[in-house]
């Protein structure tokens, strides 16, 4: 295994951070004012995507970017610390436009779009001009499990006919968001479970779709949305559906690879931050006549979150090593474990980093509580832990081949 990073790699993380340092960082407490006003987006953000795109900042997710798409094509590992920079101030990654859940849905688009949909969908994504949304979950039936998903996708002649409820639809909200990739069932009797799914695209405004309400994670209003989205009976032409009939679980596989692994990346650059605030916090304060930082407890908390950052960080970056080298498909263990170990981690990093501000850190004066809430999130967001337990576990128990 070599984690060394490409030279590409090291100036794109130098140019990086000097990008958000003189343009992303000065307007955060003025986007976060506008946020909360409910605005979004900012009047800002497209000057800011302009200037980053100017840079050969932008789609650096993607390792399949072709010479003739926008922005600077990277390997998983060599994109690992760019995103962990991106993980300091979340937003920023909209700005490089490699924010989830449109990196997902570009990666997707990348796999099975046709050329049509390519140039309807991708190519407008690629530029940063749309947004997308990615509709899987249903509130009616256990999501974590694909083969649950109720919505009918029904052939009615040259058009599909979509019924059915989704929610936690992230971006939904969002006025740019003008196209949904909507998985359900398009043969509901078929006898393989795992061959009754489709994804078909249904663009922002056609008739029958319908956003209903934007739910707050953790009492938290996301103005972009994590939101409810009723279909009734949507219809959509038949050249609307993404990859083949009966694909759409093989796709939702496909899609969380890299999805789950960017979230990691950004936790870590997150995690980083919450233990600077926590030195810094811990030596500037006094209690019974010593520094915070020299009370062994509070020592402990910063040196615990160290072990366990790199632990996590070492993870992540060999589960991107070995998509690199293989596939998603290589890395599927890998993947799994990143995803239970990093939320898990960033709120425990999270929480003492809390504790060490007192009160102040269950404010909004420090992103402290905002990384705490969102490593909770991650414990269900793309798959709860559980499910990803039940697969390692699974591969750990499987007996040897030959062994029986
Ligand atoms: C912030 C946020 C954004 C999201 N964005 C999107 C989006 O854009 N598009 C989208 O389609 N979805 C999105 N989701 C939904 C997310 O993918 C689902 O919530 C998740 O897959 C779990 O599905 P569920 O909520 O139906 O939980 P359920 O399937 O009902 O599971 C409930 C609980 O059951 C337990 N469980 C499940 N399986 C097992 C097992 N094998 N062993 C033991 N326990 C188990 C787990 O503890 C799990 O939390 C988002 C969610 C959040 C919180």
């Amino acid at each position: 295994m070599d984690f060394e990073f490409s030279d590409k790699s090291k100036r794109i993380q130098a140019q990086l951070k000097a990008f958000i340092a003189e343009h992303v960082a000065p307007r955060n407490a003025e986007y976060q004012r506008l946020v909360a006003q409910g605005v979004f987006p900012p009047p800002f953000l497209d000057d800011l995507k302009a200037k980053a795109r100017a840079q050969g900042l932008w789609n650096l997710f993607l390792p399949g970017l072709k010479p003739d798409e926008p922005g600077t094509q990277m390997s998983n590992l060599d994109y690992a610390p760019c995103a962990e920079i991106m993980g300091r101030m979340l937003w920023s990654a909209e700005v490089l436009n490699c924010n989830a859940p449109d990196t997902g849905n570009m990666e997707l688009l990348h796999l099975a779009a046709n050329p049509q949909q390519r140039k309807q969908w991708l190519q407008p994504l690629l530029e940063g001009k749309i947004r997308s949304a990615f509709a899987m979950t249903e509130p009616d039936v256990a999501s974590s499990d694909a083969t649950n998903i109720r919505t009918s996708i029904r052939r009615d002649g040259k058009q599909w006919v979509i019924n059915g409820r989704k929610w936690f639809i992230t971006n939904a909200a969002d006025p740019r968001c003008k196209i949904f990739i909507v998985m359900g069932q398009t043969s509901p009797d078929r006898a393989e479970a795992h061959r009754r799914q489709s994804m078909v695209l249904v663009p922002a405004g056609t008739r029958g779709l319908t956003v209903v309400r934007n739910l707050p994670v953790m009492n938290h209003i996301h103005v972009q949305g994590h939101c409810e989205v009723a279909f009734d009976d949507v219809r959509v032409p038949v050249d609307h559906l993404l990859g083949e009939e009966g694909g759409g679980f093989a796709l939702a596989q496909a899609r969380l690879g890299p999805g789950r692994i960017h979230h990691c990346m950004r936790s870590i650059g997150a995690c980083e931050l919450a233990v600077e605030l926590m030195i810094a916090r811990a030596r500037s304060r006094k209690t019974f006549g010593a520094a915070l930082a020299e009370h062994g407890t509070v020592r402990e908390w910063i040196a615990l979150s160290r072990i366990e950052i790199e632990q996590a960080r070492l993870l992540v970056l060999k589960a991107a090593w070995l998509i690199d080298q293989g596939g998603a498909k290589a890395a599927r263990r890998e993947i799994a474990l990143i995803k239970v170990a990093v939320p898990r981690m960033q709120v425990a990093v999270a929480n003492r980093a809390i504790q060490v501000f007192g009160a102040a850190g269950l404010t909004q004066d420090t992103p402290l509580a905002d990384i705490w809430s969102w490593g909770r999130a991650l414990q269900i967001v793309d798959g709860p832990d559980e499910v990803h337990i039940r697969a390692i576990a699974r591969g750990e128990i499987k007996a040897p081949e030959g062994a029986t």
